[in-house]
């Protein structure tokens, strides 16, 4: 199989993770990197960003140009995998022999009534362009990682806000027991309310409608439940699992499609329990890196090793100044080790600022 044209769909930390290895694995080929945005937003600081704080970006045609890899701006709006072509919405396409697949995800707010017109989601740059900030009481929705770092930045960047976290559980609930004393202690240090045992199924003018019936008021909803991928891949007709992530071989490879590598948010890509890997540039990175190595074995004619790949920590930034970093065995359950306070800040940030280095980012 011939891979002179590689096309890297998507400039995500599993993107770029693959796009500037495959500088150096699949010496000749021409990589081109496409993505709808023209600079990288650092997406695992976008918390900070809804609490008003500034946040690196870089520009990509410059960050990739100096690598010698081409940078297309532009939307994707279809794939022809017969043809081997990214169709783009200005009618341009993207011919190439292998594609790596890494469009990421988007905020999972869509079916639920009222959100689209009364909240604002926390899950990619553009959902916060033209967001006003918050004010009053904010309700944050979703307890899980992002859900919990966003309450914990408002309160302490904006003392004036009162903020409420509403989730199915506890926020950490599935850490041990210091680890949730310490969330616990922190939120309640910085005012945050924890509503646990709420299932959001509304947004209002008002706030939001609860499953039992409950009207939470709240002047500003900030919604982080769930992320949704796109759907290019289904509707391109590759193998995709119940929520559209493509499904992939041990390799990182489309299950129908073996030109086709798929990394991140958009795959399905088994952990070492059998489990599908959770979305996080913790797991996009490595995937990225590896589909790089995987398709430069195959251009020079060998097999790959398989992707393997263990989860070492849960970090959580808790503010500026507090943090959680959390050690799990490989199959991502709780370990003994919890570093908490402003170590656990200091490392969380340093694993943050590793991550865009990762992805071949300039410091
Ligand atoms: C607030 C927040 C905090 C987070 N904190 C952490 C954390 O602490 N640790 C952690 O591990 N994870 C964290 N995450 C999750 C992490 O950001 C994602 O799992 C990670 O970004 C996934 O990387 P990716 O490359 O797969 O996708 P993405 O980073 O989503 O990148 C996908 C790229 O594809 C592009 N794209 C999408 N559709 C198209 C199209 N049709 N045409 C062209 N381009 C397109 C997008 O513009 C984007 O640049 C956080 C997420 C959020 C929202």
């Amino acid at each position: 199989m011939t891979t002179r044209r590689i096309v890297v769909l998507g400039a995500g930390y599993a993107g770029l993770a693959a796009a500037t290895k495959l500088v150096r694995t699949a010496p000749g080929a021409e990589i081109t990197v496409l993505d709808a945005r023209a600079r990288f937003v650092e997406r695992v600081r976008l918390h900070q960003r809804a609490a008003g704080q500034a946040i690196p970006e870089w520009d990509l045609a410059e960050v990739l140009g100096r690598r010698g890899i081409r940078f297309v701006q532009g939307k994707a709006v279809a794939l022809d995998l017969d043809a081997r072509e990214v169709r783009l919405a200005d009618g341009a396409a993207l011919p190439y022999d292998t594609l790596v697949y890494a469009l990421g995800s988007a905020g999972g707010a869509a079916d639920v009534p009222g959100a689209a017109e009364h909240a604002v989601t926390v899950a990619t740059p553009e959902d916060l362009a033209d967001a006003a900030p918050p004010t009053g009481r904010a309700l944050v929705v979703g307890a899980g990682a992002t859900g919990l770092e966003l309450a914990a930045e408002l309160a302490e960047s904006r003392p004036e806000l009162r903020v409420t976290l509403l989730g199915a559980d506890e926020p950490v609930a599935h850490l041990s027991a210091r680890g949730r004393a310490h969330v616990r202690k922190v939120l309640d240090r910085l005012g945050v309310e924890v509503r646990a045992g709420a299932k959001v199924t509304a947004v209002t003018a008002a706030g939001v409608r609860l499953a039992d019936g409950t009207e939470v008021p709240g002047e500003a909803v900030l919604w982080t439940a769930g992320f949704s991928v796109p759907r290019l891949a289904a509707a391109a007709g590759l193998a995709v699992d119940g929520a559209g992530r493509v499904r992939t071989d041990a390799t990182l490879r489309s299950v129908s499609h073996p030109e086709v590598y798929a990394v991140g948010d958009a795959a399905a890509i088994a952990g070492p329990d059998g489990r599908v890997l959770r979305m996080a540039c913790a797991t996009a990175l490595p995937q990225g890196a590896y589909a790089a190595t995987a398709i430069g074995a195959r251009a020079r004619g060998a097999e790959p090793r398989e992707f393997r790949f263990r989860y070492h920590l849960q970090c959580y930034s808790l503010g500026r100044t507090d943090g959680m970093v959390h050690a799990v065995r490989a199959d991502d359950t709780p370990a003994r080790i919890v570093i908490t306070g402003r170590a656990g800040a200091w490392v969380k940030e340093r694993i943050v600022r590793f991550a865009a280095k990762a992805a071949g980012l300039p410091s």
